[in-house]
């Protein structure tokens, strides 16, 4: 019977057939498997914690979790991470109270600063506040360290009294999903409610973020408007800004864009503004995220990112 990729297990129950660096660039560079891997605390920071390798491992035998494994041990201080996100730089709260709160994490305003800003609209005559701060997920990866960055969330929205996140990125949403006592909703369960939803007629040729490899929820909520979608990247494992590895490993990061380009195929979703921005940044054009489809922004990934994120630092809100 095929698993359900439940759980993860340990590298010792390796078979060596070698399926997982058959499919992995970076496991290929170095000649490894995922048991090697687990003895390479060396390469804790080139692994791009896609999970590729548990996909196809049929031990379940997970990188990411080797990887961050590794990481907990080293202690790298990560001080410009440090000093970018905790608390993150860029940050938009407010103390109005909001029982949902869309939560758009912080790359989303960097890469789609007019659909933010849509967003916004649409849902600030509603009673429904925003925030843009980091959910924490860089510096958990890079260090194993979230504590200081749930304080401040929990904090955050219990002074605002939410009751609900809505949230418009995935790495958000797969991060903090079993971290916070709130319940979550994905941006498209809301649009559903207010019916902005609308069919994509074209065929879409979809690129899952890595957080969706496995189990797709996120997908699973706006999948009915996307009849005619092809799952046509099997072999791109991530957008190449995974797993903070890109300056270990700038040449595979820079193949996984290429790769995508290469196939030279039309109408390109994806519903991780990460990846629409960094394949934007490397020459893919034609790649839209669902978001500023269903609001009918049609933007193209924006790659001022640090204009961008210091404007809508400074979005002033409605104050009525
Ligand atoms: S998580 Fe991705 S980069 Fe890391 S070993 Fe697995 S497939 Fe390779
Ligand atoms: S895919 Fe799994 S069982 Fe096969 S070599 Fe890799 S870790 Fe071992």
């Amino acid at each position: 019977m095929r698993s359900q990729k439940v759980i993860k297990n340990p590298p010792e129950f390796c078979i060596d057939c070698g399926a997982c660096t058959k499919h992995c660039e970076f496991l290929t560079k170095y000649d490894i498997n995922l048991l090697d891997f687990s003895k390479r605390k060396d390469l804790a920071f080139n692994c791009f914690l896609c999970d590729k390798c548990y996909a196809v491992c049929p031990k379940d035998i997970s990188g990411n979790e080797i990887a961050l494994k590794h990481r907990e041990q080293i202690k790298k201080p990560f001080r410009y991470l440090n000093f970018l996100k905790s608390p993150y730089l860029y940050a938009n709260n407010s103390a109005k109270k909001s029982r949902e709160l869309v939560f758009f994490g912080c790359n989303f305003p960097g890469f789609l600063p007019r659909t933010t800003r849509k967003i916004i609209e649409i849902f600030e005559p509603l009673g429904i506040d925003f925030s843009i701060d980091c959910c924490g997920k860089p510096l958990f990866e890079g260090q194993g360290q979230f504590d200081r960055t749930k304080a401040h969330l929990n904090e955050l929205f219990a002074a605002k009294g939410v009751e609900t996140l809505i949230l418009a990125c995935p790495n958000c949403y797969h991060f903090l999903k079993d971290k916070i006592d709130i319940k979550i909703k994905t941006l498209y369960e809301k649009f559903e409610e207010f019916g902005l939803n609308h069919e994509i007629k074209e065929e879409a040729h979809m690129f899952y973020p890595c957080p969706e490899r496995i189990h797709k929820p996120i997908f699973e909520t706006f999948k009915k408007y996307v009849p005619n979608y092809k799952t046509s990247f099997t072999d791109v494992n991530c957008c190449g800004l995974g797993g903070l590895a890109k300056s270990n490993e700038p040449q595979i990061a820079a193949d996984y864009p290429q790769k995508l380009k290469d196939k030279n195929l039309p109408n390109l979703y994806t519903y991780c503004a990460t990846c629409c921005g960094n394949f934007a940044k490397n020459g893919v054009q034609n790649i839209k995220h669902i978001a500023t489809v269903m609001t009918d922004v049609n933007e193209s990934p924006n790659t001022n990112y640090f204009k961008n994120v210091l404007s809508l630092k400074f979005y002033k809100r409605n104050r009525k």
